[in-house]
């Protein structure tokens, strides 16, 4: 089948069946970014495909650039589709050094006596525990400046809290309770919703808070997935303007911070918000409405690491704790630091020699070290 022809057949079939009644698309208006079709109506939208073609839609081909348009579907997916989504297509930003030299770091903060993990739960101490300061101080500057106070989470939070935010019934293989009605805190943010509960705002705000945070981890590795990690959030409440306007804010700090210490790795769409099912179809229509972006970078062998995630939640929270704002349940998003992932993806790209280090993290060493002294 050509391309014109799997054009031809979606096209009927999403005007025919999925749009029946309604305002029909053509062949190039955005399926999901103009609202032609949501997150259940795509699945139906698969299984057509799939028929149509006599093959499966596996679940990386389910991207928002490889399902903008029928066009883009045809083009894709017909016998003779040269084009293929490449795993990059949607980048935010993206950010490309020499990865010839990456090196895990692992072995040699060991050797170092750095990172001392005996029993699953992590620590690190010397040039990696001041690294870790420092990218922590950057973030909590950042939140500063858009007029958060910060507040140290305690690593527990009533496991009442998470059901009420939908935590506990969309991901319970990540939730690891503890004695009695508390659970460990999966993400630092659920703190604050929880203490706003019941009460309207009369500001949009923007709040600063970090934590301790547990997950199960089937396969933990230290540094990049461990049961036990340090977080720090930007968490803003108020109309999704106001979501939209730090999130874009602090996209554009974490764009010039990546690019000021020269590291690899991208800004894209990920599609593992906590209040949605994983499908496929829900996937892809969190990747239209672009919910929730992740920085990932790069190391050793290729593989990416989330450091930073940057979360629009929709009135969800507004709704689930009753918090209100100009009438209606407030808006709210996170972006979220997992501050660990940077120490590990700093050294596995720069590597131990602090010589070759780019100049705001040597300038801030040297801070650092005056503090200390004086
Ligand atoms: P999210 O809520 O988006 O899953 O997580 C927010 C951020 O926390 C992630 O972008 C990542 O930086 C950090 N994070 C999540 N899981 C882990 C983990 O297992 N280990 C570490 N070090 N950081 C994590
Ligand atoms: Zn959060």
């Amino acid at each position: 089948m050509t391309s014109q022809q799997l054009e031809d057949a979606l096209l009927a079939f999403v005007n025919g069946t999925l749009l029946a009644g309604k305002t029909p698309a053509t062949a190039t208006d955005r399926l999901f970014e103009d609202g032609f079709i949501d997150s259940l109506r795509v699945l139906e939208l698969i299984a057509f495909l799939e028929d149509t073609t006599g093959r499966k839609v596996a679940d990386r081909q389910v991207r928002l650039a490889t399902f903008r348009s029928v066009r883009a579907i045809a083009l894709t997916f017909a016998g003779d589709a040269s084009a293929s989504a490449s795993d990059e297509t949607d980048a935010l930003y993206r950010y490309h050094t020499d990865v010839s030299r990456f090196a895990s770091p692992i072995v040699e903060l060991r050797r170092r006596g750095e990172l001392i993990d005996p029993d699953g739960t992590v620590r690190i101490t010397g040039l990696a525990a001041r690294l870790f300061h420092i990218f922590d101080y950057v973030f909590a500057r950042w939140a500063r400046e858009l007029g958060a106070d910060d507040v140290a989470a305690p690593p527990v939070i009533p496991a009442a809290t998470l059901e009420r935010a939908g935590f506990v019934s969309s991901f319970p293989q990540l939730l690891l309770r503890t004695t009695g009605d508390l659970a460990y805190s999966p993400a630092a943010c659920y703190h604050r919703y929880a203490a706003l509960a019941g009460t309207t705002l009369t500001n949009s705000v923007v709040l600063g808070v970090h934590a301790r945070c547990r997950r199960v981890e089937a396969d933990p590795r230290p540094l990049e997935r461990a049961t036990e990690f340090t977080m720090r959030e930007v968490v803003v409440l108020g109309t999704a303007q106001d979501v939209e306007r730090v999130r874009h804010r602090l996209l554009r700090r974490v764009d010039r911070f990546v690019t000021a210490l020269a590291l690899d790795g991208a800004i894209e769409p990920a599609s593992d918000p906590f209040f949605a099912s994983e499908s496929a179809g829900r996937a892809l229509a969190q990747r239209a409405g672009a919910l929730k972006h992740e920085l990932r970078l790069s190391l050793e062998d290729g593989r990416r690491v989330a450091v930073a995630s940057f979360n629009k939640h929709h009135d969800h929270f507004g709704r689930a704790f009753d918090i209100a704002f100009a009438g209606q349940p407030a808006h709210s998003g996170c972006v979220a630091f997992g501050v660990d992932r940077w120490v590990l993806a700093f050294l596995t790209q720069h590597g131990f020699d602090e010589r070759s280090w780019p100049s705001i993290i040597r300038d801030a060493l040297e801070r650092q070290q005056a503090h200390a002294a004086s």
